[in-house]
């Protein structure tokens, strides 16, 4: 059965057509006027010093690996709950990403088991170099906390604000709180560059470095052919940082009709009963809906309802599969089930349901009717 409902979908307007097709009618389609309008705009958007445009999210999170001085043998903190490439930069660097479970309530990394496991490393004689937490679905860390244990143990914050674009934390934006953070623009995102993402810093030596290592590793002096360290292409092009620069602007926009859809399954799902609706946790002053995440009670059997969706036509998505259990972590590491508890208990009970800017009251009923006619049917079934 085709789908009734999208998964996800990016929201175009006319003016994001108009934007990236100016550009088409011009010889600058890389390293030109718009990624650096882009790059103005997305750091007062933030609240950052700079910002620099990278050819994804995952490019963005690498280079700030790098910038914190992450090499072989090194190690990062961060969560297995989340999208493979928070912890794969790691990898790329030849350094570990030492995983700390979750917070079962915002399902973001918990702080109160990072300091235990920084002491059980540095006991372990091992280099840990910088946390790397992830505001997973858009809801922010708590950053007061895992602020306060970088600055004791003096590491790093790279924040994963790929998700959270907009995101606020006890009213301060997220992205302003780490040494360097990252936002992704991947079609599914809050808003989209194709393909893109964005390093934001208040450090102008890591900006320096930033826009050296995405173009080849050449210096400031736009000298073409001459390369002072091991760089990459992972360069934003032109039609991208249109496509980001129509999109910033109307960001808090795109970010409000995203809650407008939040709160519509939320007050549609108060009464089905096996479902738990989102937490946000009270320092979460704003939320960037990057998903939209329901909690099945334990006698609920996700997977068979997950199956059950599908065949009625509504696309769903277990959201995330844990790092430390995909096959090629299991066998670099040794992960098994029981490693990391909460997180596999929150993976194995959640489903993200359809979720965009543009779902529209009769798309909101016809996934909610159909969720709840399924949870109805296995419950008369057992
Ligand atoms: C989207 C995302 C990224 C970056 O993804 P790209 O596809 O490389 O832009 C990184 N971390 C998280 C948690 C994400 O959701």
């Amino acid at each position: 059965m085709p789908f009734r409902v999208p998964l996800s979908s990016p929201d175009i307007e006319p003016a994001d057509i108009e934007m990236v097709n100016r550009v088409l009618e011009t010889p600058y389609l890389s390293i030109g006027p718009m990624i650096e309008q882009f790059e103005r705009e997305w750091a007062r958007y933030t609240g950052t010093h700079f910002a620099a445009g990278v050819s994804s999210g995952t490019a963005g999170l690498h280079l700030a690996v790098i910038a914190a001085g992450v090499g072989p043998g090194d190690e990062v903190i961060t969560t297995p709950f989340s999208f493979v490439a928070s912890s794969n930069v790691m990898l790329y660097q030849q350094a570990t990403p030492i995983f700390v479970d979750i917070d079962a309530g915002t399902m973001n990394i918990d702080p109160n088991r990072v300091e235990d496991k920084i002491k059980e490393r540095r006991a372990l004689g091992k280099r840990v170099k910088a946390i790397l937490p992830v505001h997973v679905f858009g809801q922010p860390c708590d950053m007061d906390a895992l602020c306060d244990i970088a600055s004791r143990y003096e590491l790093k914050i790279i924040e994963d604000a790929c998700e959270a674009m907009g995101a606020e934390f006890k009213g301060r934006r997220v992205g302003t709180f780490g040494h360097a953070a990252v936002f992704a623009f991947y079609p599914n995102k809050q808003m989209t560059t194709g393909e893109g993402g964005v390093l934001v810093t208040n450090d102008e030596s890591w900006d320096r470095l930033f826009r050296s290592l995405r173009n080849q590793g050449r210096d400031d002096s736009g000298t073409w052919l001459r390369h002072i360290r091991l760089g990459y292409n992972y360069r934003l092009d032109e039609m991208s940082a249109a496509l980001g620069l129509a999109q910033v602007r109307r960001l808090d926009r795109l970010i409000e009709k995203r809650a407008r859809v939040a709160d519509g399954y939320t007050r549609r799902m108060a009464h089905v009963p096996g479902v738990q609706t989102p937490y946000l946790a009270p320092e979460t002053t704003r939320m960037s809906w990057f998903v939209y995440v329901i909690r099945f009670t334990p006698a609920v059997d996700r997977n068979a309802v997950l199956d059950a969706l599908q065949a009625e036509g509504i696309p769903a998505r277990p959201y995330f599969a844990p790092i430390h259990l995909q096959p090629f972590y299991r066998d670099l590491f040794g992960y098994r089930e029981g490693s990391f508890p909460i997180t596999e208990g929150v993976a194995q009970t959640t489903l993200a349901l359809p979720f965009h800017s543009k779902l529209g009251d009769s798309d909101m009923d016809c996934v909610v009717e159909t969720l709840s006619k399924v949870l109805a049917a296995r419950k008369h079934s057992r």
